[in-house]
């Protein structure tokens, strides 16, 4: 039986259309207080934006508006350092485990001491920013991390001065955490240094447009459709999907995985991103977000979509995005 389905590029628009017209006016969840910055953002803001092979972006609604990357950053680093040091070193060094916890949880760092949990939660995170090479130059690190999210994204994030002000100032539980491994040596480089970075990269302000084509860079085996550059090795994008797939959404990624079927990974900004291999990226962006840091509108955005194109990864059909439907015969 041929179960390859083919979805064209008009009703994937149709249900990106819909899915901003039906939850543009939820307004459930609540922005991120414990950042002061996050706190004050526009909670109306709402934008989804889906990338496509061909580098074509379709978009509704605020997706030019600058907003903090966040906890979505870790993905980029992430990249960056199994780019530079291998998967089987990353593995070794901070692992690819969910903690199935909060993402600032400092009882996954004391309950997994001997066995490094991911780099997609705060502790691995500021873990893979003390690996980021030149290891011991703050400004080296800060530049091969910026150019690596501008490759990513096809254009430069730009540093939101007065986020990353806020968040330094208010960043204790990060500090507690940065020292805690640098007890466990699991912190490569100054504990100061990449707390700081690891900070800065988090205010690092970016759209919808520009995350939905960082997600289909990944989703496209690390060729970025819009800028048509390589970024990443390809067989790295099975590495970032996993850890993506495993803890992106923290302590609810099971609960997702099992409801949407695509790898997303939030940051507590507003935004997501989906990663939905071989056939799209997409990012979805509004401030307020569930007791686990995601956003809810962005949430049910990605969600409708999935579901209204059956596209659930373990569903057992093969997706193929097609131009038009051929007539019937
Ligand atoms: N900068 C935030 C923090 O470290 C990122 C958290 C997130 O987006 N989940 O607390």
């Amino acid at each position: 039986m041929d179960r390859d389905r083919r979805i064209t590029r008009e009703e994937l628009k149709a249900a990106l259309y819909e899915a901003y017209r039906r939850f543009k006016g939820n307004t459930s969840g609540k922005n991120a207080d414990y950042i002061p910055y996050l706190a004050n953002v526009d909670k109306d803001l709402f934008g989804i934006s889906i990338c496509l092979k061909d580098g074509e972006v379709l978009t509704v609604g605020d997706c030019n508006y600058r907003f903090g990357i966040e906890s979505i950053s870790k993905v980029a680093t992430a990249l960056l350092v199994l780019k530079e040091y291998g998967p089987e070193t990353i593995i070794d060094m901070i692992g690819a485990d969910a903690t199935g916890m909060p993402f600032n949880s400092i009882l996954a760092i004391l309950l997994e001491n001997e066995h490094p949990s991911t780099p997609l939660v705060n502790a691995g995170a500021i873990s893979a920013v003390s690996m980021v090479c030149p290891v011991g130059n703050s400004r080296g690190k800060w530049e091969t991390m910026v150019q690596n999210i501008t490759e990513l994204c096809g254009s430069e994030p730009q540093l939101i001065n007065e986020l990353y002000k806020s968040e330094s100032v208010s960043n204790h539980n990060n500090r507690a955490i940065a020292w805690l491994l640098k007890g466990y040596d699991r912190i490569y480089d100054d504990p100061e240094m990449s707390l700081d970075l690891y900070t800065r990269q988090c205010s690092l302000g970016v759209t919808a447009t520009q995350l939905s084509t960082m997600a289909a860079t990944i989703a496209f085996g690390g060729y970025n459709p819009v800028t048509k550059r390589r970024v990443f090795p390809a067989a790295l994008s099975e590495k970032i999907t996993s850890m993506i797939a495993s803890v992106g959404m923290y302590e609810y990624t099971g609960d997702w995985m099992f409801r949407t079927g695509i790898p997303a990974k939030s940051g507590v900004g507003g935004g997501i991103i989906g990663v939905l291999p071989g056939i799209f990226g997409i990012a979805a962006f509004a401030p307020p977000i569930d007791k686990a840091g995601n956003s809810v509108k962005a949430q049910l955005a990605i969600r409708y979509i999935m579901e209204e194109l059956r596209l659930h990864i373990f569903n057992g059909e093969r997706a193929v995005m097609v131009e038009h439907q051929p007539a019937p015969v």
